[in-house]
């Protein structure tokens, strides 16, 4: 199904790859309120899948059943998360990643769980079981993917796919709750940014690199830096994945 990623540079890191099984879940929620959902319409302009959708990459709220997580920060991930799609527009100039609206899906165990790669094997392992009881289809399945933004995971961040399927995971904290990690060098709205097109650079299939201004090298200062072309044909791969479409 997957390998393992090589870990970001990051406090708490990918992967605890396969294994678990999840037996037990509990009033899984996929959808939310439908008036929330229309009230932030104007905020998902880049949503271009529906829920679902085959080759479209999910967006996910990944609430532990401890933690919640507010309208507010939810307005403001959206957001956020529309700037990781911008940088990868304007990467990949006339293709575009098919995007499918936010979700929420609400966990079964607590956050501390969620970050522990200890039994039942934490966040990488858990979620492809929980999304597909809460939205009907897993990360693996062919043609989907999820980015997952989990509540509490503080630096945890990993990322992986195969090009026709995959899973990139990052903490909110950094964006939303900086009180959380204050002192820690990756808790930073930008570095979240950053971060998250890094994961995702993972799960459309790209290893690390070593050019200085490569996202895969390293993803401080995520404006100027890019999807690198020659010699690491970045941008080829992200296009030769099913998530990629051409724009209108
Ligand atoms: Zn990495």
């Amino acid at each position: 199904m997957s390998r393992c990623a090589a870990p970001l540079t990051f406090a708490m890191l990918c992967c605890a790859c396969g294994g678990a099984e999840l037996t037990v879940l509990e009033s899984p929620e996929g959808l939310e309120d439908e008036s929330v959902e229309l009230s932030l319409d104007a905020d998902e302009s880049y949503a271009r899948a529906k829920v679902g959708d085959d080759n479209s990459i999910q967006p996910v709220f990944f609430i532990p059943r401890d933690k919640t997580l507010s309208l507010a920060e939810r307005r403001t991930l959206r957001r956020a998360f529309r700037d990781v799609v911008e940088w990868y527009r304007r990467e990949l100039g006339t293709q575009t990643l098919n995007i499918a609206p936010f979700r929420v899906v609400n966990g079964a165990y607590t956050a501390a769980v969620y970050r522990s790669s200890a039994a039942p094997g934490g966040i990488w392992a858990l979620a492809p079981t929980e999304i597909r009881t809460a939205l009907g289809f897993s990360p693996w399945d062919s043609g989907h993917s999820a980015v997952v933004f989990g509540v509490g995971l503080l630096g945890w961040a990993g990322g992986d796919g195969n090009g026709s399927s995959g899973m990139a995971v990052v903490g909110v904290e950094s964006l939303l709750r900086q009180g959380e990690c204050f002192g820690e060098w990756w808790c930073s709205g930008d570095m979240w940014r950053g971060t998250v097109i890094h994961e995702m650079g993972h799960m459309l299939t790209l290893p690390h690199n070593t050019h200085p201004e490569g996202i895969m090298f390293f993803h401080g200062d995520y404006t100027n830096k890019r999807l690198i072309e020659h010699p690491y044909r970045e941008k080829t791969k992200v296009k030769g994945t099913v998530f990629d479409i051409a724009s209108p």
